[in-house]
């Protein structure tokens, strides 16, 4: 062993690098430089792993293996021609995993997602008609002739394709001296976002953020604003003046959304400042699109991004600032493979690549709040709307004193309310954050429900679709027409409204009106829905019936209604953010309505009008609102005042699960800072076949709380079998 060493290292004083693998490891290997190959930390490149040739990135240069290995290392194979990753990214991958407890080849190949035809595009060729007709004519080299007889230069396979012939007969038109071969120019660069474009006429209030926000943009250092500002005040419009600034100074800005809000309406906004539309980001991009927007990012073509949460992770070439829009939203937290928090690593990003960001929202996170209110973030406030909109005037109906008729979820204010709204022609929004048509199915006769076998779920009667449907798990079946159980005929009822229910509710009130149904399992593409959207926005419809999809950043100029069929869904289920959750979402849902003409009004529907949600969204009292819950937060020691973690326990029988849950709890560390609370059989007890434990790891604000996890699983019980142990550190839902 210790002469093949010496040996190899004599022979061969080749250097070692360290690369890390897209792939679910955390660390690296060790790889062999072949003579001639430079290489630098942060390049891309091919190397060989087992029997296959996977993409890597050099983590390390100068690596010291450990010296017994060094005659099994093998050679990296290639360089890859893309830009390598800056060391702020490297930073970026490695605080993250750090953090979340994620493998660092999870976080990597987020980076890296840039699709199947890596590097730079083909050269494309084309074909022009130079010479003599050839020798010997076909009726296929007959049409090629004639396609081309206008002696311009046409790309070769879309000749081939117009003309309806192979390749092969191009090639030997070509052979025969008919046509040459020349390389197609490269398509015209798209045309730049222009800072200067159509910059609005800004309030007073506007114009005081606006500068605010170039100056921000301008200071190319760490900092965070948070940009506060009401439902209709004009946050997108001010924060495009980051946007400009940073334009000026040649460095791009990422846009972050949550998904759903990624719209054709923002993208047009955009151009109408800019001149032209951002570069988009999100999962539903073709493979090529990803491509070449991947390239364009990571080669600085793209001066601004607009992105759901992955975007965050793109390699950018100059990235100078981060907007992250409605960072309130839950959709920022990723809950499969990483769990991370887009809006938490983006802060995280920004403080590496020590450039601004602004998080944008009208009801900020509980977090966020605080850290304006200790001065940590600057807030930057839009108190009032633009144009001199008034807020929507918000009452609640009592469910209790002023129910609906049975079997109706609308009552009869609210209905007599959406008939004179109709009736102006004005257009009203029935809110329920319940997809298909009844959450429960169950027999008259017998008392059956309908649960899924696999999940602890009940089934959704979906009518569209005509099958009831687990929505955990994807489980279907047709709506059988006898009851399984007691094989009584015609006795199955559903209990409860969705939104495909209450489109049938509102058919039957409001005879003659156009009512169209928004819920995500209804739309199959953001194309489909941003064409719905803009079917609203342009007035074809009456009434608007729709799940949390429709809450987030809309404009709907005719939409002054807003009536919130069940406020009560989300408080009741023991989520420590239900209440911080409730508000946003019904603050966010009433404020599409009065955004450009006449008064807003928003109805909630609730048992529970005493309750303190309720009471500040119909005072408007949002510092109501706040105050109570950082009280509350401050007094349980609940985030931001402490810190939690939720350790995930499945297995495909309940014993072992709950065992692994016992044993895993018995041997955390002790800390008096620190409380392992569980395991606890969790809300969601059973999805797909496996049964779910839960710890929740509570402690003190000052606790590294990562490292603490680190230590405890790495001495704890290990995961066999179909064990499975998830992570999540700052978890947000718990279920
Ligand atoms: P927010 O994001 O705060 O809800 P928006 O930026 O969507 O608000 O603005 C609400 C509406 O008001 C949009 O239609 C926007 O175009 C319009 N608006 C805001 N500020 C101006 C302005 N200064 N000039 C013209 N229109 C504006
Ligand atoms: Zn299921």
């Amino acid at each position: 062993m210790d002469t093949a060493r010496s040996h190899a290292s004599s022979l061969t004083p080749t250097s070692m690098v360290d690369v890390l693998v897209p792939v679910a490891l955390d660390q690296t290997y060790s790889y062999r430089v072949p003579r001639g190959m430079d290489l630098k930390a942060g390049d891309v490149v091919a190397v060989p792993l087992g029997a296959r040739e996977v993409m890597a990135v050099v983590w390390a240069e100068n690596a010291k293996p450990d010296p017994r290995l060094h005659n099994r290392l093998k050679d990296v194979s290639e360089k890859l021609d893309v830009p390598p990753l800056k060391p702020e990214l490297r930073a970026l991958v490695d605080w993250v995993a750090n953090y979340t407890l994620s493998a660092r080849g999870m976080v990597l190949r987020m980076t890296l997602r840039m699709g199947e035809n890596l590097g730079p595009e083909r050269m494309r060729l084309g074909v022009r008609l130079v010479g003599e007709p050839p020798r010997r004519m076909t009726p296929a080299r007959h049409r090629v002739i004639e396609l081309l007889s206008d002696r311009l230069l046409h790309g070769k396979s879309e000749a081939a394709r117009e003309a309806g012939v192979s390749s092969g007969v191009i090639d030997g038109l070509v052979d025969e001296g008919t046509l040459t071969v020349e390389p197609m120019p490269p398509p015209p660069a798209p045309p730049m976002p222009d800072p200067d474009y159509a910059q609005p006429d800004f309030s007073g209030q506007q114009r005081a953020a606006a500068d605010a926000m170039r100056t921000l943009a301008a200071s190319g250092s760490f900092h965070v604003a948070l940009l506060d500002g009401v439902t209709g005040s004009g946050k997108t419009e001010v924060y495009f003046e980051a946007i400009a600034e940073n334009i000026r100074r040649n460095r791009q800005s990422l846009i972050l959304m949550p998904e759903i809000a990624l719209t054709g309406q923002f993208l047009d906004r955009f151009a109408q400042r800019f001149g032209v539309r951002p570069l988009e980001w999100h999962s539903e991009l073709s493979p090529r699109t990803r491509a070449r927007n991947w390239a364009a990012i990571s080669g600085g073509e793209a001066p601004v991004v607009v992105g759901a949460r992955s975007a965050l992770f793109l390699p950018y070439a100059d990235l100078g600032l981060i907007i992250v829009d409605e960072e309130h939203d839950q959709a920022y937290k990723q809950d499969d493979g990483a769990h991370y928090h887009a809006r938490d690593m983006a802060v995280v990003r920004a403080h590496i690549a020590k450039i601004p960001i602004v998080l944008a929202s009208a009801t900020p996170s509980i977090e966020s709040e605080v850290n304006a209110r200790k001065g940590r973030y600057q807030r930057i406030a839009l108190p009032s709307r633009f144009g001199g909109q008034h807020m929507p005037q918000i009452e609640a109906i009592d469910l209790r004193r002023e129910p609906p008729a049975r079997g109706r979820f609308i009552s009869p204010r609210l209905a007599e309310q959406i008939r004179y709204a109709v009736e102006r022609r004005e257009q009203a929004l029935l809110f329920l954050n319940r997809r298909g048509y009844a959450p429960l199915t169950l027999c008259r006769a017998c008392g059956h429900r309908f649960a899924c076998t696999i999940c602890d779920a009940w089934l959704v009667d979906h009518r569209f679709r005509q099958r009831l449907v687990c929505h955990h798990c994807g489980f279907s079946m047709p709506r059988p027409n006898i009851c399984p159980h007691c094989a009584a005929e015609e006795s199955l009822v559903a209990v409860g409204p969705g939104v495909e229910r209450l489109q049938e509710e509102a058919a039957a009130l409001f005879p003659g009106t156009r009512t169209m149904v928004l819920s995500s399992d209804l739309i199959t593409s953001i194309e489909t829905m941003r064409s719905e959207l803009n079917e609203i926005a342009e007035g074809r419809v009456d009434i608007i019936i729709g799940t949390q999809l429709v809450a987030k950043g809309h404009n709907f100029p005719r939409l002054n209604l807003v009536g919130v069929v069940d406020a009560d869904i989300g408080l009741g289920n023991g989520d420590p953010r239900a209440a911080e959750r409730t508000f946003q979402l019904l603050n966010q849902v009433i404020g599409r309505a009065g955004r450009e003409q006449g008064r807003g009004v928003g109805y909630l529907q609730t048992h529970q009008p005493e309750h303190p949600v309720m009471k500040a969204l119909v005072a408007n009292d949002r510092e109501a609102f706040y105050a109570s819950e950082i009280e509350s937060r401050e007094r349980t020691g609940y985030p931001p005042f402490g810190r939690l973690a939720s350790l995930i326990i499945s297995a495909g029988d309940r014993p072992t699960a709950e065992g692994f849950g016992r044993k895993l709890a018995s041997v955390a560390p002790l800390d008096e800072r620190i409380q392992v609370l569980g395991p606890a059989e969790a809300p969601l007890a059973v999805i797909k076949g496996r049964y779910r434990f839960r710890l929740l790891v509570k402690s003190l604000r000052s606790v590294d709380l990562s490292q603490y996890l680190r230590e405890w699983l790495a001495a704890g019980p290990k995961t066999t079998g179909n064990l499975k142990l998830e992570v999540d550190v700052d978890p947000q839902s718990f279920l």
